[in-house]
């Protein structure tokens, strides 16, 4: 079993990030707004300015109050819109019930929607289309590259159907020419989905829900899921019994680092693309 590094493959994309950006005339400018004071996401928030300024971003962290009204959320959406030295936002979710997700993320400029989950960049994916990414999706489109498999005619498995990560992922694989099945929570007979699966998405948030045994030998295994337990980390795949698959990513330091360099890597191309 070959462990899929994600920590590593994604200091080298931060890496090419940086190189890209040292020459240019204005650096690249991330907004990230924060609404309340949720820890989970304010440790998010912390990593992604921390990744910003890493590789030499202009980066806005905008803290606002949990109690903010839906329209002076969408007010400093449209400041940021009109800002010249900001090529992406991020409003990190998830909001407070009284604010409307969608409305949020249809106010965003869909040239600085650097999260890729505007309707307009949504529908490009959908079509095959250039546009701006999902970063999970994508940044998971970037591991298995460095596998050197080829996912052309593969038999893919989704677990987990959400807008954010299982839906992009399974149209991500579909675009790559691979067979997709998309499991979610009424899914029957998972493990028998799975059986021949040369390569399984994880993306569920239940603690080692995928069992070894599930897994055929010789598969990809990509684990998107963050749980946390008492003392640690874990996916959704159990690690320990998945021994005999080729390839899989570790919780932590598989998907998630990369998520956020994937976001430099669409903030880099709002930033080319808006010049
Ligand atoms: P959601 O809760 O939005 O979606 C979960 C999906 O899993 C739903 O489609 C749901 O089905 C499905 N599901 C639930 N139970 C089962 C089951 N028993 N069998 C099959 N499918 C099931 O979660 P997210 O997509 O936002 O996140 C998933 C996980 O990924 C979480 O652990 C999250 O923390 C992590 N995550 C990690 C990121 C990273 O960078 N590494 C980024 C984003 C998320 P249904 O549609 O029927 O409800």
């Amino acid at each position: 079993m070959k462990i899929i590094n994600g920590n590593k493959i994604a200091q080298a994309l931060r890496n090419k990030i940086a190189t890209k950006v040292k020459p240019l005339e204005r650096a690249p400018g991330l907004a990230v707004i924060l609404v309340g004071d949720d820890p989970a996401s304010a440790v998010y928030v912390h990593h992604k300015d921390k990744a910003c300024k890493e590789v030499g971003f202009y980066s806005e962290k905008i803290n606002k109050p949990s109690d903010i009204t839906q329209q002076a959320l969408l007010d400093e959406i449209t400041r940021l819109n009109n800002d010249d030295k900001i090529d992406g936002i991020l409003v990190q979710l998830p909001l407070p019930d009284h604010l409307d997700a969608s409305l949020v993320i249809e106010t965003i400029a869909p040239e600085k929607d650097v999260d890729g989950f505007h309707s307009e960049n949504i529908g490009k994916l959908m079509q095959n289309q250039p546009g701006l990414r999902p970063c999970t999706p994508k940044g998971v489109m970037s591991m298995l590259a460095t596998t050197g498999v080829d996912l052309v005619g593969k038999n893919c498995v989704v677990v987990g159907a959400s807008n954010i990560v299982g839906r992009p992922m399974a149209m991500e694989l579909l675009n790559a020419r691979a067979t997709v099945t998309i499991c979610n929570s009424k899914t029957i007979n998972l493990s028998g989905k799975l059986k021949n699966a040369d390569i399984v998405v994880a993306a569920v948030g239940r603690p080692k829900m995928i069992q070894g045994d599930w897994i055929k030998s010789g598969a990809i295994v990509i684990d998107v899921g963050i749980n946390r337990l008492e003392d640690k980390l874990v996916g959704d795949v159990d690690f320990d019994t998945a021994t005999h698959a080729a390839w899989i990513t570790p919780v932590p330091g598989g998907v998630g680092p990369m998520t956020i360099a994937t976001l430099l890597e669409n903030t880099l191309i709002a930033y080319q693309n808006r010049k």
